[in-house]
């Protein structure tokens, strides 16, 4: 059984939930997913790690009370080799994580650099990363919630569906890593930029694959968690 965490700070938490459900079933993998929301609760039992997106300024503020990012980082410095999955905001925490700290990405990253909220958009990307395919996505009932949780996305049907010819990238007030300096492996492209980046066991994006029905990142994830578990 993998356990894997999420990083519930603020943003598409819960339907990172939901695509590593639907990944556990694609793949027939046993997995526990373990909602983390104060330091204590990133242990070394976690396999894995999701940072999802929403607004990084937010998430910092967030941690503050109970530490969350600290302990996120903590474990992310004590495996080096467990991977983790960080989707926007979560790519720019794990390219910039502050207080000194070394980055988890060997890449610049800019806040914002689309522009404004209004200038988000969806768009075919290029991904290069080894994951098992799949013939169609499993389907999986939604996440309960209850009127005061967060309540999920809408996105278009066109991005939702699974393309064969590229992923259904979905950028939301994205940011943009540089390809000036760049020390990881450029694994999606959308024309000249890079919009996704792997360092070791550390991938980031900058779009929302967790948005879609294409879960080969979280297909990614679960089978190098596995992959690692047993090399441990
Ligand atoms: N603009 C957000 C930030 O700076 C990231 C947006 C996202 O995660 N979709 O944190």
């Amino acid at each position: 059984m993998l356990r894997v965490g999420i990083a519930m700070l603020q943003g598409a938490r819960h339907e990172h939930a939901e695509a590593l459900r639907g990944a556990s079933k694609e793949l027939g993998f046993d997995v526990e997913i373990v909602q983390c929301r104060r330091h204590e609760d990133v242990d070394s039992t976690l396999d894995a790690l999701v940072l999802p997106g929403g607004e990084s300024t937010t998430m910092r503020i967030a941690s503050q009370h109970e530490s969350l990012l600290n302990g996120l980082f903590d474990w992310m410095d004590a495996h080096p080799q467990r991977p983790v999955l960080g989707t926007c905001a979560g790519a720019i925490l794990m390219a910039e994580p502050g207080d000194g700290r070394a980055a988890f990405l060997g890449a610049s990253i800019a806040r914002n650099a689309w522009g404004r909220q209004r200038e988000s958009f969806e768009a075919v990307v290029s991904v290069t990363l080894e994951a098992p395919e799949v013939d169609a996505p499993k389907a999986v009932e939604p996440a309960p919630r209850d009127r005061f949780s967060h309540q999920p996305l809408e996105v278009s049907s066109q991005a939702a569906a699974s393309v064969e010819s590229g992923f259904p990238g979905v950028f939301i007030r994205a940011p943009r890593f540089s390809n000036e300096g760049l020390r990881a492996d450029a694994i999606a492209t959308l024309g000249e930029e890079i919009v996704g980046v792997l360092d070791g066991a550390r991938l980031g994006v900058t779009f929302h694959p967790e948005l879609t029905l294409d879960r080969r990142f979280h297909r990614w994830l679960l089978t190098a968690a596995t992959l690692t578990k047993e090399a441990e």
